[in-house]
């Protein structure tokens, strides 16, 4: 034994191969949002509530209809008797498998090959579902003495907006304004960035109407395609341009991809008279949403495209709330510990995407999302590094004891 480990560090050593074995069971029970024609996470959540049943622990299960009425279960377990909880904050969903044929295993069996398992979810966010149930585990049968409590959230649908997940447990108050959290969906393969700030998500539909008729006789109508060009191409430019500045924790400044196109009409022969893109705009916390917003639609009614109606909706947006201090409590404390445990100087960061720490951080909390594994979530033959989740599990157990 390894003088250095403490009793549940080596308790997760030990416990290798199970936890490999739980992700890949795991993993071969489908848990896709039925809004996107899944059947849920209910039978995932009934397996690891189950498991940590089995382990003696109680654990709390809050359920929420959804709107195709499916349940939508939540686990929530916590141990310790402190007055501070330190939470693990991670989901059972998962997204679908995508193009199929790109996969070398069946996506939903979960497959355990040279020292990683494969499957859809077991990236995101499975192996961290299972480093956060191994540590509590390990801390209730080592013994090891508890500085603060270890809570465990499996949420459900992180993957279309947290609204009967994460979104509904903080309405509910479950809590301590006092609490510290860890999200462990997002990070590298080093494990040394702390992510303390993300970016506004705004995506944007782009309607362009103008009229259709015979491609022979444009004179007569107005080419919502070409008014499309002009103005997504403009737009493209203002912008980049005008949004440019950086931010030292991002890698890139704000971005504004146009991402989907819907599919016009099926002759070559016809003008079509109405044509509708999509834009995904990243924005650095330091710039308003509402600003952006305005300028699309101030340039949407601008002279030059006065032929053809442009309209700009919203149908997906989230603000950027005030970023975790890189001097709070949750991040002083992790990065003490990956150097000592890991010998990991990490640094602090910020992304592109969003995840359940908005909701956290809009309340005040402070949050450091983090963990050790592949960018490569939602990819085809996703895998997770069984090195990553054992190790993760120690990190989540050492902050708690050490
Ligand atoms: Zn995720």
């Amino acid at each position: 034994m390894k003088k250095e480990f403490g009793g549940a560090e080596h308790f997760i050593e030990d416990s290798r191969m199970e936890m490999a074995n739980a992700l890949a069971k795991m993993v071969g029970i489908k848990a896709i949002s039925p809004i996107s024609g899944g059947a849920g996470e209910g039978k995932r959540a009934d397996f690891l509530q189950r498991m940590l049943q089995g382990w003696g622990f109680a654990v709390k299960r809050y359920t929420y209809i959804d709107e195709t009425g499916t349940e939508r279960p939540n686990l929530v377990t916590v141990l310790g008797n402190n007055k501070r909880t330190l939470w693990i904050i991670t989901h059972t969903d998962t997204v679908s498998e995508g193009d199929r044929s790109a996969w070398k295993t069946d996506p939903f069996k979960g497959v355990i090959k040279n020292g990683k398992v494969f499957g859809r979810g077991t990236n995101d966010n499975g192996q961290e579902v299972i480093a956060s149930i191994f540590a509590l585990r390990a801390l209730k049968e080592s013994g090891s003495g508890m500085k603060r409590n270890l809570g465990v959230v499996l949420a459900a649908d992180e993957e279309l907006g947290s609204e009967y997940g994460m979104g509904a447990l903080v309405r509910k108050g479950i809590f301590g304004k006092r609490d510290m959290f860890i999200v462990p969906d997002s990070g590298n393969a080093k494990g040394d960035e702390i992510e303390i700030s993300e970016k506004s998500t705004l995506w944007l539909r782009v309607t362009v109407l103008g009229k259709q008729v015979h491609a022979s006789t444009p004179q007569d109508g107005v080419n919502a395609y070409r008014y499309a060009i002009r103005f997504l191409n403009e737009i493209d430019e203002y912008m980049h341009k005008k949004y440019k500045k950086r931010d030292k924790l991002f890698i890139t400044p704000s971005t504004f991809e146009m991402t989907k196109h819907e599919k016009n009409l099926d002759s070559t022969n016809i003008i079509p008279g109405k044509e509708v893109s999509y834009i995904d705009c990243r924005i650095l916390p330091r710039y308003r949403v509402d600003s952006v917003l305005n300028d699309m639609r101030r340039i949407a009614k601008a002279k030059r495209f006065g032929k053809a109606r442009i309209i700009v909706d919203v149908f997906e947006r989230e603000d950027a709330t005030r970023p975790t201090s890189e001097k709070s409590e949750i991040v002083r404390m992790l990065k003490r510990a990956l150097k000592k445990q890991r010998g990991i100087r990490a640094k602090c960061v910020g992304i592109g995407g969003g995840t359940v720490a908005k909701p956290l951080r809009k309340l005040g909390m402070q949050v450091a999302v983090w963990s050790t594994q592949h960018d490569i979530a939602h990819q085809p033959n996703e895998y997770a590094e069984i090195d990553h989740m054992v190790a993760d599990a120690k990190t989540f157990a050492f902050l708690c004891t050490g």
